[in-house]
Order: C-alpha cells, then structure tokens, then sequence
C-alpha cells in the first residue's frame, strides 16, 4: 500500500495518462506532489534534481513524455528521442539519488517489434526489428525501461516499467496532425456530424488491429501496481479488448452520432498490422479493466463535447 506517510510525484500530471494517475490517487485519498512545466522543465537536469531535493517524493510515476500518433512520430523523430531520452534519465536517476523508494515508468507497447508474435508477451522485447514510423520514440522508451533495470540491479532501485496498450480517454490529445487514433477519429466525427459533411476520411486501410485501454482504467493499473508489484523487467497494462481500425470508425460514428459515409485514405500508413498484448502477469496479480471500448469511448465524447478537448492549465 501506498502509506499515509508516502510523498507521491506525478510527473506528467497533465497529459492524459499523468492525470488520470492523479484522478486514481485522489480517490484513494492520497494526494500527489505534481509540477508545472514553466516551474520545472523536466528536460533540465538541475530543475529536476532542485525539485526532488526539496520535495524528497518516496514514490514516482513517470508519466512524462512526449507521445504523439503516427503521424507525429513519422515525422518529429528527433524530438521524440530527444525529449524523452531527456525527460526519463534526468527523472530516473533524481529519484534514485535523492531517495525515492520506488518508480514506475510508462513504457508503450510500440516499443515490442514490429512482427512480434500476438498477443505480446513481456519478453519479445528486443527480439526483432521496430516498426519504422515510431522508431525513435521506441528506441527512448526502451532505454527508460533498461535503465530502470540496470538501476534495480546495480543500486537495488526498485525501478519496474508498465507497458499500456493504445491508451484512449479523457485528457488525450485532439490535435489533428498529432493525436493517436480514438482522438483523431472522435473530432473529425464529431466535426463533420456539426457541419453534416456527407463523408469521413479516416486513414490507411482500417484492417490494423489494436487492443484500446481506457486511461482511467490505465491509471487504476499502474495504482495496483505501485502497491503491488516489486519485480524487474516489464509489466503489460492491457485489457485484451482488441478491436480493427474499420470496427473503430464504426462504434465511433455510432457514439458521436454520424451518418455519413467513412472512406479510406491509403496514402497514410498502417503502422503495425496488430498490437495485442498478452496481460496474464496482471490479471493474475488480481487486476482486471472496468471499462468496455464503447463505455470509454461515450465517457471520452461527453468530456470532448464540454471541454472541446482542453485540458485545464497546469
Ligand atoms: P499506432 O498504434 O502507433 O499505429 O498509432 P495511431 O493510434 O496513431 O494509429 C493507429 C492506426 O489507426 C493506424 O493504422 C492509423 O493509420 C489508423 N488511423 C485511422 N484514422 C486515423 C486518424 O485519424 N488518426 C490516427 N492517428 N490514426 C488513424
């Protein structure tokens, strides 16, 4: 159990999965330490190692990142190595130095090769090439997940790495170049369903397969897990619920409430034909999701429609 005595850091606590951590700590009466971006940037070393030597957080979810969709990541490759190679060492090793007990980092199921047998088991890490689009995203995310490995065996730092599936939820991100692809899909649904556009165009081919996790249900995990779990290596986060891009289009036009035609732009690419992860580490350990894809997909629209996307400033 996280303890009354517990200091609790979220880093990252605006995104979406950072702050559905905080919603799941918040209902279970703890109350985390959190850090704006223009008060700490977590790609500066010294910001980061003043901030633990004055907060002395004992545990840490590293929920900072940044993460982006296909086409983010196509295309901002440097940014995405940079940044998060940055962000996760800097945090890792102020943790470890100044005296935290435990850190969990977010990985992404991205980082298993691209032709990995499905569904993923943990160890197919490192067992084949990457998919391409997300390369340098993947190459970070591994390294974060190495490092909380070496920690744990060199300094004895009880560093663990869960690996969400395709998160999706409140807090996500809508913009279009950048978001993932319940994000992508919920606004221009929504948007040509507001302006009775006769078509939607979503991309690739619809026939890539992913397996959806809701944030909150996410959030729930890595709780479990905090409290939980002290082993090395990765832990899959996912809930097994698999759905194809096509049947996605579909539910969403149901949810938003669309009725015009959905067609294909095959000048996007696919990505990985399927993502699944094999989740029987977890569900063993006692933790199963509460929420179906379309129960997700209605609480995210109703978010979407009062918020228009925006998340609260820091
Ligand atoms: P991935 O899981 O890393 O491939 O990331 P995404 O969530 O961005 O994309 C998943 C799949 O959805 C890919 O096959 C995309 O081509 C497809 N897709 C269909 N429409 C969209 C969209 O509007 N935005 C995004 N990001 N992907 C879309």
């Amino acid at each position: 159990m996280i303890g009354t005595d517990a200091k609790v850091f979220v880093a990252g606590h605006r995104g979406m999965v950072g702050s559905a951590i905080v919603r799941a700590l918040l209902a279970r009466s703890v109350h985390p330490v959190t850090i704006s971006r223009g008060e700490c940037d977590l790609t500066d070393r010294e910001a980061v190692d003043t901030f633990f030597a004055r907060e002395r957080p004992t545990h840490v979810f590293l929920a900072a990142a940044k993460v982006g969709g296909i086409l983010a990541n196509d295309t901002q490759g440097a940014d995405f190595i940079r940044e998060n190679l940055m962000i996760q060492t800097n945090v890792i090793d102020a943790a470890y130095r100044l005296g935290a007990q435990k850190l969990l980092f977010l990985g992404s199921s991205c980082i298993y090769p691209k032709h990995a047998e499905q569904p993923m088991r943990e160890d197919c890490l490192l067992t084949g090439p990457l998919e391409p689009t997300n390369l340098p995203y993947a190459i970070a995310k591994i390294a974060g997940a190495t490092m909380c490995d070496a920690y744990r065996r060199q300094y004895g730092f009880d560093a663990f790495t869960v690996m969400p599936s395709n998160v999706y939820g409140i807090g996500d991100n809508f913009d279009p170049q950048a978001s993932h692809v319940v994000a992508g899909l919920m606004r221009r649904f929504h948007e040509a369903k507001l302006k009775a556009e006769p078509e939607v165009v979503a991309w690739g081919s619809g026939s890539p397969m992913r397996e959806l996790v809701d944030a909150d249900d996410l959030a729930d995990a890595c709780v479990f897990l905090m409290e939980n779990y002290s082993e090395g290596g990765l832990i899959n986060a996912g809930t097994s619920q698999e759905i194809s891009i096509k049947a996605l289009t579909e539910l969403m036009a149901e949810v938003t409430g669309y009725e015009g035609r959905i067609t294909w732009d095959l000048s996007k690419p696919d990505g990985t034909p399927r993502k699944i992860m094999e989740n029987s580490r977890l569900h063993a350990l006692g933790w199963q999701p509460k929420t179906t894809i379309r129960a997700g997909l209605e609480k995210m629209y109703a978010w979407f429609q009062e918020t228009d996307g925006k998340r609260p400033a820091a």
